[in-house]
């Protein structure tokens, strides 16, 4: 356990590093991680995740500057597959479920950020998925198509992002939990919407679908949809 806990966040920090990184040669994931500001090799020491940033008092070591907050919250939200799959008896394939919490988690956090995602890390979490699944091929095909319509009528409500994300989700989930997913998804990001409309009187502001698909899987894992 001790190890998996010290894994999700260090895989977190390298995908949401590599979310930034704007052109993606092959070499770029066998090389140590760099500095978001000066792109000095972090020494081994700084690479420890949560540990290093405290020690850091969130800053670089290397060049002093402030390090996004984004790091420490997504290494400690990275903790908590770990934690939730040791105790409560959940029916999922852990494999699976850290994969999509994980990449999630990045896109959610990058989402927030820059209202869009990172083509090439997408790139990477359908290899990592058809690697560890068979996945639903004709699910995938048919809700994919229905997708990209819904997208070429409404492209204005919606980001390419998020129906690619939709669609390899219907790939990887069993069909009931996918179902269940967008319908959710919706459901929180149309209530935010409506919150933010009528405290903060926002109503043309764009806000980003992510964060909504990451609240959505994880409230359907706690409460035992079964992914397997
Ligand atoms: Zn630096």
């Amino acid at each position: 356990m001790i190890l998996q806990l010290l894994f999700c966040p260090i895989l977190f920090s390298y995908l949401y590093q590599l979310c930034h990184v704007q052109s993606l040669k092959l070499n770029y994931l066998l090389l140590r991680s760099r500095c978001d500001y000066c792109h000095q090799q972090l020494k081994f020491i700084n690479m420890i995740p949560i540990l290093s940033y405290m020690m850091q008092r969130g800053k670089t070591r290397c060049c002093n500057h402030k390090l996004s907050c984004f790091y420490i919250i997504g290494e400690l939200l990275a903790l908590l597959p770990t934690i939730i799959h040791t105790y409560m008896a959940l029916n999922v394939n852990y494999a699976m479920f850290l994969l999509i919490y994980l990449f999630l988690l990045v896109f959610s956090i990058y989402d927030i950020q820059t209202l869009t995602l990172p083509v090439h890390v997408i790139i990477i979490f359908i290899f990592c998925g058809t690697f560890i699944t068979h996945g639903n091929l004709y699910t995938f095909l048919y809700i994919a198509t229905l997708l990209h319509i819904f997208y070429f009528i409404f492209y204005q409500v919606i980001g390419y992002g998020d129906i690619l994300l939709f669609s390899i989700l219907s790939y990887l989930l069993p069909y009931t939990m996918f179902v269940s997913t967008i319908l959710m998804t919706f459901l929180i990001a149309g209530l935010f919407a409506l919150v933010c409309m009528m405290v903060f009187h926002q109503a043309n502001r764009k806000i980003p679908l992510v964060p909504f698909i990451f609240i959505a899987f994880n409230f359907l894992i706690i409460f035992n949809e079964p992914l397997i």
